[in-house]
């Protein structure tokens, strides 16, 4: 792998991301290949303010020092990659309705405190994003790729296909089948189909697939559970994705 600079900064998060990719550089380290982490806090590795090849950004911002360190970020770094769903689409903490936020703040701070934080939003929110990483948390192998697509000169192919062709690749029984429902055909791939080859629905933690048809999905998974409850599960990592806000517009 060709001696890149790269920075690694989090904002409001839970760090998952960021753990594997430290679990990726241990691999690379084992096979001799490595590259330059010119600022990581997590592993309190260098503090260099750029310039980057490229830099990653973990979370949402959520404070006004939030937004200045993304834009300080952009100027300084050729490509700017969104790690994690936290920072493609605002991630868990995004699905909060502002109402409940105002009401959380004020239950765990108390009725004088007044909240200078922001609505946690996506990255691209505030600047240019080249290269959007969803998951939560990202797929080690997905970044891996990311990452020698970079360093080789070569585009990044993002993935288009859904979470159902992982599944079906694992020759998995279709949860649609056991009465289940499962958000895997509006989906972005990239994950192997891990929840529903242990059990589990998806529950569109990489996001809206391009093409995803949530109307269609509404549809047929409200046939299997009530509609709140699908919202709901639909607006935990859908509800800052444009294709789902998109849909929520049309629809109104
Ligand atoms: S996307 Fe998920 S795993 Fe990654 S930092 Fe956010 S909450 Fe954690
Ligand atoms: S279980 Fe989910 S991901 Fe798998 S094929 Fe069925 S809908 Fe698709
Ligand atoms: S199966 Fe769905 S919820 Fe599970 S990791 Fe993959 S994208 Fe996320």
């Amino acid at each position: 792998m060709k001696e890149i600079k790269v920075a690694i900064f989090d904002l409001t998060d839970c760090e998952g991301c960021e753990l594997q990719f430290l679990a990726l550089r241990e691999e690379l380290a084992a096979k001799g290949k490595d590259f330059q982490l010119a600022n990581w806090r997590l592993l309190s590795n260098g503090a260099s303010t750029g310039p980057f090849d490229i830099t990653f950004i973990e979370g949402s911002p959520i404070t006004d020092d939030d937004v200045v360190a993304v834009k300080k970020a952009r100027a300084a770094s050729k490509t700017i990659v969104a790690l994690g769903s936290c920072a493609t689409f605002g991630g868990l903490q995004a699905a909060l309705p502002e109402s409940r936020r105002a009401l959380n703040i004020q239950k765990v701070y108390g009725e004088k405190y007044k909240a200078t934080s922001r609505s946690p939003k996506n990255i691209s929110y505030y600047i240019d994003v080249d290269i959007n990483l969803p998951g939560c948390p990202i797929d080690k192998n997905e970044l891996e790729r990311l990452l020698a697509a970079v360093t080789s000169g070569k585009k990044y192919k993002e993935i288009k296909y859904p979470v159902c062709l992982e599944c079906k690749a694992r020759n998995n029984t279709c949860l649609f089948l056991e009465d289940g429902f499962c958000l895997g055909p509006i989906t972005k791939g990239g994950c192997g189909a891990i929840c529903p080859t242990n059990g589990l629905r998806c529950y569109g933690c990489f996001g809206p697939v391009e093409g995803a048809n949530i109307e269609a999905m509404e549809n047929v998974a409200g046939k299997y559970t009530d509609k709140k409850y699908l919202k709901d599960n639909l607006e935990l990592y859908f509800k800052n994705a444009e294709e789902y806000k998109d849909y929520i517009t049309k629809r109104k």
